[in-house]
This record gives C-alpha cells, sequence and structure tokens, in this order.
C-alpha cells in the first residue's frame, strides 16, 4: 500500500496537469492537501477508495451566458457559473459571487474551500458556489435587477431547496438576493428555502446579516482564551469595507476592542481614535460611497490609496483580512509580525498567500483559517434553511447564541483535530482535517459515486 504522502502528491500531480491554468484552485486545493497526509496514513482505505481524486473533480459545472440590457439600451454579456462541489452531507451551498474577477478558478476555489467550511459548522450542507464576471460597480438599481434577472433565468434549473441553495458574496447582498428571489418564484413559484441571506419580510433569518463579521470575531475569541488572552483592550486592522468587515468591526467593537482601519478597492483609512461605524455603514450600506469619503468627516484619519503603503503596516494586536483572496502577502505578514500582531482570523476566503500563512505559523501567531473562522456566515445561512423549512423565525438572540455555539465548535475541533494529528497549535491542519473526516465518511458510506 502506498503511503498517505505518496498518495496525496499523486493525486496534486493529476490536479494540476489537468487545471493547470487554474491558479486559485490549485493554491486551495494544494493547502488541504498539505494538511490530509496523516489522514491518509491512518485511514489507508481512503486511498483503496481514490477518496481525494474523486472529492477533487466537482460534481457538476455549470457555466452559462447572461445577455441583458443596461440604461443606454445596449446589449451586455456576461458569464455566470454555478459550481456544484460535493452533495456528500447536504444539498450543495454557498454564495454566489458578483466581481469581474470572477472566472471558473475562483469559483472553483470558493466551492472547494466551501465543502470542508459547511462541514465544520456541522449542519448539513454540502459545497457550491457560483457567480459571475459582471461588475456590479456603477451599475443602477435597474441594471442589477436585470442583470441578476436574467442570471436567474438560467440558474433556476440548476438550483432548489433540497438541491442547491445558493445565497450571497462579493457582490451580492441583501438587494441583489431580493432580485434573485423574485425572478426565481416567478419562474418555478413560492418556495422559501432556495436561497438564504434573504430579507426579513420574506423568511430571512435574523441576524444573518451579522453573521459572517460577529461569527470570525467570535472566532478569535476563542484563539485568543486558548493563549489567556481576550479581545478587550486590543487595536484591530479588519480590511475591507462590505458585509463582513462592517459587522466585524460592530462585534469587535462591543467587546472592547478598538478597529483602527478599514479598506475598500481604493485604498483604507486609518483612524487612530477607532473607525467610526455608523458614518461605515451610512457610507457603505446606504450610499454605496468610496471609503474615501470617510475623511471629509474625520479630519483626524487619514486615508491612504490603493498603490501606497498596505494597509498591513499598521501597528496593531490583531488583524483581520475581510475584503478577498491574496489581499495579505508574505511580506504584508512580515509587516504585521514585525509590529506584534498576536492574532490572525480570515473573514475573507483565502486571503492570505500560502507563504504569509507559513509565516505566521513560523513567528508563532495565533491564525485562525477561513473555511473556520468565516463559517459563521453559511452556519446562518443553514439555520434560515431550518427555519424556513419549519415554517418558524428564531429571535435575534437566539441565533446570535447558536452562531455563538457553532463557531465555538469549529474552534475547538479544529483544535483536537490538529492536536491528534500532531499539528498541536496548527488550525490549517486542524480545520482541514476536522472539515474533511465527515465528508470522507459520508462519500465513503454512499459507495463510488
Ligand atoms: N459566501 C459566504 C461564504 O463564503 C456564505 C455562503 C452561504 O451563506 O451560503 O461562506
Amino acid at each position: 500500500m502506498v503511503s498517505g504522502k505518496a498518495y496525496v502528491a499523486s493525486v496534486f500531480e493529476k490536479v494540476k496537469e489537468q487545471n493547470a491554468h487554474e491558479e486559485e484552485f490549485l493554491q486551495a486545493v494544494e493547502e488541504v492537501f498539505d494538511s490530509l497526509v496523516p489522514v491518509f496514513d491512518q485511514y489507508p482505505q481512503y486511498i483503496e477508495e481514490n477518496l481525494l481524486e474523486r472529492l477533487v473533480e466537482p460534481e457538476r459545472i455549470v457555466s452559462f451566458r447572461v445577455p441583458w440590457v443596461d440604461d443606454k439600451g445596449q446589449v451586455r454579456v456576461n458569464r455566470g457559473y454555478r459550481v456544484q462541489f460535493s452533495s456528500a452531507i447536504g444539498p450543495y451551498k454557498g454564495g454566489l459571487r458578483f466581481h469581474p474577477s470572477v472566472n471558473q478558478s475562483i469559483v472553483k476555489f470558493l466551492g472547494f474551500e466551501q465543502i470542508f467550511k459547511n462541514s465544520l459548522t456541522g449542519q448539513p450542507i454540502g459545497g457550491g458556489k457560483g457567480g459571475s464576471n459582471f461588475d456590479p460597480k456603477g451599475k443602477s438599481d435597474l441594471e442589477i435587477m436585470r442583470f441578476t434577472q436574467s442570471f436567474m433565468t438560467e440558474l433556476h434549473k440548476h438550483i432548489g431547496p433540497d438541491t442547491d441553495v445558493p445565497a450571497g458574496d462579493i457582490g451580492v447582498g441583501g438587494r441583489e438576493i431580493g432580485y434573485l428571489f423574485g425572478q426565481y418564484k416567478r419562474l418555478k413559484g413560492y418556495e422559501n428555502g432556495v436561497l438564504t441571506g434573504k430579507g426579513l419580510t420574506y423568511g430571512g433569518s435574523l441576524a444573518r446579516t451579522e453573521a459572517t463579521g460577529y461569527g470570525v470575531v467570535y472566532f478569535a475569541e476563542q484563539m485568543l482564551k486558548s493563549r489567556g488572552q481576550e479581545l478587550a483592550g486590543k487595536t484591530a486592522i479588519v480590511s475591507g469595507s462590505g458585509n463582513v468587515a462592517i459587522y466585524a468591526t460592530e462585534k469587535l467593537h462591543e467587546l472592547g476592542a478598538k478597529v483602527v482601519a478599514v479598506s475598500d478597492s481604493s485604498g483604507y483609512v486609518y483612524h487612530e481614535a477607532g473607525i467610526d461605524l455608523d458614518l461605515l455603514k451610512d457610507l457603505k450600506e446606504v450610499k454605496r460611497a468610496r471609503i474615501s469619503a470617510y475623511v471629509d468627516t474625520h479630519s483626524d484619519a487619514v486615508f491612504t490609496p490603493a498603490g501606497g503603503d498596505s494597509i498591513w503596516t499598521i501597528k496593531a494586536d490583531l488583524a483581520f483580512p475581510c475584503a478577498t483572496q491574496n489581499e495579505l502577502n508574505e511580506d504584508d505578514a512580515k509587516a504585521l509580525i514585525t509590529n506584534g500582531v498576536s492574532a490572525v482570523a480570515e473573514g475573507a476566503n483565502m486571503p492570505s498567500t500560502l507563504k504569509a500563512v507559513a509565516a505566521f505559523h513560523e513567528a508563532g501567531v495565533a491564525f485562525g483559517p477561513a473555511k473556520a473562522a468565516n463559517a459563521g456566515g453559511v452556519a446562518v445561512s443553514a439555520l434560515e434553511m431550518a427555519q424556513n423549512s419549519s415554517r418558524t423565525a428564531w429571535s435575534f438572540e437566539e441565533v446570535d447564541g447558536k452562531l455563538k455555539e457553532i463557531m465555538t465548535d469549529i474552534y475547538h475541533h479544529s483544535a483536537e483535530a490538529a492536536e491528534a494529528f500532531d499539528a498541536k497549535g496548527n488550525l490549517v491542519v486542524g480545520a482541514n482535517i476536522a472539515g474533511f473526516l465527515k465528508v470522507a465518511e459520508a462519500m465513503s458510506a454512499q459507495g463510488i459515486v
């Protein structure tokens, strides 16, 4: 029988060969594969079942044309995707991303991550992801509506409350989910549980909006606790200024930490006195303005345009990358380490490069990987599905309480798995293994499918 190391290496070679140009996908796969070597030594039957090669091949990828008409009457075309990666433990579940960078590699990396993340939540949800290279920036409400209606006109053929349940991601928030839901209903009839992240008036869950941001802070709280530290009194950098960043900032402030910087693609704002959350919400949730406008209200804050010093050069105790993939590289990690950062928790998906993660581990920084630390959003999506199925609505406190419990469990399961597989303190290894084991057992029980 081949060793775990040889098996994993041989599958990775095939994956590289077959997906040669899918850089982000290969990055996500490499990180998981590195963690899983000892698992295959312990469970050689998974080698016999060639489980890894099956898992890394999406069950299905749908790619489709999205034609729409802009406000000037011009016909535009974008490309839409849905990757249905794994239904081993439940219906495909994962968000939709609307951003010009979206391509097959991006949706595959996100869908792959989602398998393990969703498994870690303890909820019965499989992994999927989708989106389009449509750029919502600068589009009118009507353009957004026409685009999302066209997108759903194809997507509805592939999804359903018990098969595949999309939600939001970058560029897809409450407004877009509303339009998507409206169009689905028109095409297929009322099926409440087909999307999550819905508005509260038509089946959404309280605390879903806050869930990813709150969850990443609950996770960081556990990481600090295991080292005898707490959030109160700490300073933090939160990159991004979307839904995850805003609610991470809200929870950090509530728990006595101070966020001193936030960003968007135009640059970042440093505000030593602490980020003004009401202003941030008004700029981003109401006005959809650039973050540079922040300094118009606070003259003691400093705006640094993109291309200048990175946000990670700021001195702070904690770092929460909540913007996008590969936003934090090895140099950024070194700058944070030099400035004495004690914990990093990922709110975005795969925001740190592999080298950045290695640098954090080497320096002994507590590091919470995305698939564990940002699982709060999809966890509450699963709670939204549960409420929809039982035709009930839980209170904010009830959902938030469950979220906190889920994040605490994810932390402990990841820490325990790391320790059991000789990687104490390495939550990347722990999260990958803990997420994988449940999926592997389910796959193994269901035969060669
Ligand atoms: N897009 C979010 C994520 O990366 C949430 C997905 C969901 O709620 O289905 O996990």
